[in-house]
């Protein structure tokens, strides 16, 4: 599967926009209710071919038009696909005042750092300052959080070969620290402190704001005001985290590189939150860390290097002792076993998830203390060096 890559820039909001926006939810309107009609009334499922000739909108490019029928198709066959497993499952059938506006390579052109995005004959082109190498496509929509518009300007990613030597490192993505590995003998361990603090702060901002909208009167001026408020200053928080997110993980990812790590085993905790109760204050802590999206975050950027990323199932990874095998729960960051063994809990993590995927025992040898990587967002700002 090819991988694309995508960058997103705020553009604003101007009329031009809003009226490119309201051409693109006109057309898709008009394509989904003459579908349903004549599934209504004659009973038959046009076909998407047949629907990209009837409706076209004289204030959009032509392929533009193409992509909005075709968008309307895509969620139709995956409304098809979901309802085999719930057929509760509602059809595509809502109006849209707005649309996202999708312009294809045949209507995007880039000279002198500008961007021309094509409306077809007679309409103004959609013009951009453009600092990078043209997009394969662009899509325009709606950035709710920042009341704007956005760009989505994809990618295809060259295909990076995997590498086919080199060494097999272990991960945990833990809550404590975000990220800890291990290639068999050394370890390196994130700090995530500054990582736990703004998710706690936002836990905290997000109760405390919705409280004091409750005590607002329903459709009040001032109620929409705080909710407007209350998404921008998330939104603000939001991207901090994701920034810090994204900083951690090129610098392990760099990191990997220098350790000449061909296969990077992740141990998944996707199983974690479903239907287990761990306590409330537990609850909460797993709740605030999103081991996906830095796991996300972790496969596409080796994927970029030509690191493999396999996913194992982490049970008792974190309890099982290296040394002799036995199962205990650590009680606090350390790691101590009956036989002697010590080391630090998330570098048993990360040991374990390694060996696991191996499949095999091998005798314990040295395992070295873990180092641990101090991140100073502030004093960098360059992730990888
Ligand atoms: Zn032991």
């Amino acid at each position: 599967m090819p991988q694309y890559l995508v960058r997103k820039i705020k553009i604003g909001k101007t009329s031009q926009l809003d009226d490119l926006a309201r051409a693109a939810g006109e057309l898709y309107s008009r394509t989904l209710i003459s579908f349903w009609r004549t599934v209504r009334k004659k009973n038959i499922w046009l076909s998407g071919y047949s629907m990209e000739k009837w409706h076209i909108s004289s204030k959009l490019h032509a392929h533009t038009c193409d992509a909005i029928t075709q968008s309307f198709y895509a969620s139709l066959k995956s409304w098809r696909s979901r309802k085999k497993l719930d057929p509760n499952s509602k059809p595509p059938k809502r109006r849209r005042w707005f649309y996202k506006v999708i312009w294809k390579q045949s209507a995007i052109k880039l000279k002198d750092g500008k961007l021309r995005l094509s409306n077809g004959k007679g309409n103004q082109p959609l013009i951009v300052n453009w600092h990078w190498e043209k997009p394969k496509q662009i899509e325009m929509g709606w950035n709710k959080q920042s009341q704007c518009y956005e760009l989505r300007a994809c990618y295809r990613q060259k295909k990076v070969m995997p590498k086919e030597t080199g060494n097999i490192s272990g991960c945990d993505l833990g809550e404590i620290h975000p990220m800890a590995f291990s290639d068999g003998v050394d370890t390196d361990i994130f700090n995530g402190r500054l990582l736990r603090s703004k998710r706690q702060y936002q836990n905290k901002l997000k109760a405390k704001l919705s409280k004091l909208i409750d005590t607002k009167k329903r459709g009040s001026k001032r109620r929409k005001q705080l909710i407007k408020s209350k998404q921008k200053q998330l939104a603000k928080i939001n991207n901090q985290i994701k920034d810090i997110e994204h900083k951690l993980t090129s610098k392990a990812v760099s990191m990997l590189q220098k350790r000449g790590i061909q296969t990077l085993v992740i141990g998944d905790v996707r199983n974690i939150r479903k239907n287990i109760n761990y306590g409330k204050k537990a609850n909460q802590k797993l709740h605030q860390w999103s081991a996906g999206s830095i796991r996300q975050k972790l496969e596409y950027k080796c994927a970029k290097v030509g690191i493999k990323t396999e996913l194992i199932n982490e049970a008792y990874t974190s309890q099982t002792c290296p040394a002799c095998g036995e199962r205990h729960k650590p009680k606090n960051r350390e790691y101590k076993c009956k036989c002697g063994f010590r080391h630090h809990r998330d570098g048993v993590g990360c040991y374990n998830i390694r060996k696991k995927y191996l499949g095999f025992v091998p005798v314990v040898g040295l395992m070295a203390s873990p180092v641990g990587v101090r991140f100073h967002p502030h004093l960098q700002c360059n992730p990888i060096d």
